[in-house]
C-alpha cells in the first residue's frame, strides 16, 4: 500500500481542537492509524511548516454555473458547452481545496451526473460529487415561466401534486442524480413569489421526500419561509437550503432534528449584492433593496446565530458561479460565518470540512484528518484561523490531496520531497 508522510506541518484535524506541528501519514487512501507511525513512506512532502486541514465541502453545488447572470443564462447555451462549463467548475472547486462538492441543482438534469463520472474514472480533475440535478418547482413559483418545460431543457422541473412530484422525483433517480432538489419556498429573485410565501405544500414536501428516500438519494430543499422550512422537518428533507425566517417553534423543530439535518445558508450571495460586488451586473445594493435583500440578509443573521447555538450543522458554500462570483471562491463564506453568525475561525472550519464530510457521507469516514479517515487534505500558505480569506481562491492552497491521490502540489520543491525515509511518530 503506497506510503505519503507530510512533514514540518501545522495540522488542524477538523475536529475544532488546536492545531498541533507534527507529520501525519496517508496510507492507501486513508489517515494511517496511530499504529502504523514508523512505517516507511515512499513519497515525503515537505509542508514548509505550513498550515494543513481537511480538503473543503462546497454545500450547496451549482457546478454547471458559471458568470450566471439571469436565469436565460442558465436555458440558452447548449447542453454541449454546459458539459465543459460543469468539467472547468468541477476543475476550479478542486484547485481551490474543495475535494467534495455537494449538489443543489444544475442548468440541465444530467450535467452533474455526467461530470461526477467522469471524475469518478479519473478522466477529469474535480471533487468528489454528490449531483444534482433539476430545480423541482411548482406551477408560478421558482423558474415557471409558462411554459410546456422539458426537463432535459432545465433549468427546472414544473409538478403540481404527489403524482407528478413522484413521478420527477423518480425520473432524477432513473438519470443517476444523487441530491434531489425541491424548491418549497419563494425567492426574492421570483417577485410572484418572495421568500416568505410558500407555494409547494406539504404533502408534495413528503411524497418528494420518501420518494427519494426509496431511492437511496438525499432530498434537499429550497426554502426561506418558516412554513417551508416547518414541512421539511416533517417530511424528513435531508437538508435544508437558505432558511433566513423563523420562529421559535421552527427553532425547536430543527434542534431536536439536529442528528439528521445539514442546513446551509448561503449568505455569500446576499453579501455580494449588499457589498456592491454584484452591481455591474445589474444587481447593484439599491436593486438588493427592492428586492428584499436587507430584510433577508437581517433574518439570516437571526436565524442562523440561533442555529449555530443550537448545535445545527451548518455548511458553508452555495450559490456561487454567478458573474460576480467565480467558482472556488467558495471558502469566503468561513469569514460571513465569523462575521454574521459568529462563529469562531475554528468553528467556521468545522462548517467547512467536518460538518460536509458527514453530509457527503453518513458514516462518517469523510471530513477530518483523525486516523483512519478518508484522505482527503490541503496545504494552506498561511493560517485560516487568524486570517480565513487565505482560503477564498485557489492561490494559496498549494497542496490538495483527494482519496489519497495528489491532485495539485505547488508547493516549492526541497530535496527531501521524493526521498523515501521511516516515518517519526508524531512530535509535539
Ligand atoms: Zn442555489
Amino acid at each position: 500500500m503506497g506510503r505519503v508522510l507530510i512533514t514540518n506541518a501545522l495540522i488542524f484535524d477538523g475536529t475544532g481542537g488546536e492545531p498541533r506541528r507534527g507529520e501525519l501519514l496517508v496510507e492507501g487512501n486513508r489517515i494511517a492509524p496511530a499504529d502504523a507511525q514508523g512505517a516507511p513512506a515512499e513519497r515525503v512532502i515537505d509542508a514548509g511548516g505550513r498550515f494543513v486541514m481537511p480538503g473543503m465541502v462546497e454545500g450547496h453545488a451549482h457546478l454547471s454555473f458559471e458568470n450566471v447572470c439571469a436565469t436565460e443564462d442558465l436555458i440558452k447555451p447548449t447542453p454541449e458547452a454546459q458539459a465543459f462549463t460543469t468539467a472547468r467548475g468541477a476543475r476550479a472547486l478542486i484547485e481551490a481545496g474543495f475535494t467534495s462538492a455537494y449538489g443543489a441543482s444544475e442548468a440541465k438534469l444530467r450535467l452533474a451526473v455526467a461530470v461526477r463520472d467522469e471524475v469518478n474514472a479519473g478522466r477529469l480533475p474535480g471533487p468528489r460529487i454528490r449531483a444534482g440535478g433539476l430545480e423541482i418547482s411548482v406551477t408560478g413559483s421558482i423558474g415557471d415561466e409558462g411554459r410546456e418545460h422539458d426537463p432535459r431543457t432545465g433549468p427546472s422541473t414544473i409538478v403540481d401534486g404527489v403524482e407528478e412530484m413522484r413521478r420527477a422525483v423518480r425520473m432524477h433517480c432513473r438519470e443517476g442524480v444523487d441530491n434531489v432538489k425541491i424548491d418549497v419556498s419563494g425567492d426574492p429573485f421570483y417577485p410572484g413569489t418572495p421568500g416568505h410565501t410558500t407555494p409547494m405544500t406539504f404533502d408534495e414536501v413528503r411524497v418528494a421526500a420518501e420518494t427519494a428516500h426509496a431511492y437511496g438519494r438525499i432530498i434537499n430543499a429550497h426554502t426561506r419561509s418558516v412554513e417551508g422550512s416547518k414541512h421539511c422537518i416533517r417530511a424528513g428533507v435531508d437538508a435544508l437550503f437558505h432558511c433566513e425566517y423563523a420562529d421559535e417553534e421552527l427553532f425547536d423543530m430543527m434542534e431536536e432534528a439536529r442528528d439528521r439535518i445539514f442546513v446551509v445558508p448561503t449568505v455569500g450571495l446576499f453579501h455580494q449584492i449588499m457589498a456592491g460586488e454584484a452591481a455591474a451586473h445589474g444587481l447593484s445594493a439599491e436593486v438588493g433593496g427592492y428586492m428584499n435583500i436587507p430584510d433577508l440578509l437581517e433574518n439570516s443573521c437571526k436565524t442562523h446565530t440561533e442555529l449555530r447555538k443550537r448545535g445545527i450543522r451548518h455548511l458553508i458554500g452555495g450559490d456561487y458561479g454567478f458573474g460576480w462570483s467565480p467558482q472556488g471562491t467558495q471558502a469566503r463564506d468561513i469569514e460571513f460565518f465569523i462575521d454574521y453568525y459568529g462563529y469562531s475561525p475554528a468553528e467556521a472550519l468545522v462548517c467547512a470540512t467536518a460538518n460536509g464530510g458527514l453530509a457527503m457521507m453518513d458514516d462518517g469516514s469523510l471530513g477530518t484528518l483523525e486516523a483512519g479517515r478518508l484522505a482527503d487534505l490541503i496545504i494552506v500558505d498561511g493560517n485560516p484561523l487568524e486570517d480565513p480569506r487565505v482560503l477564498a481562491g485557489p492561490d494559496n492552497v498549494l497542496f490538495v490531496m483527494k482519496d489519497g491521490a495528489i491532485c495539485k502540489n505547488a508547493l516549492p520543491r526541497t530535496p527531501q520531497d521524493t526521498a523515501p525515509r521511516a516515518t517519526a511518530a508524531a512530535s509535539a
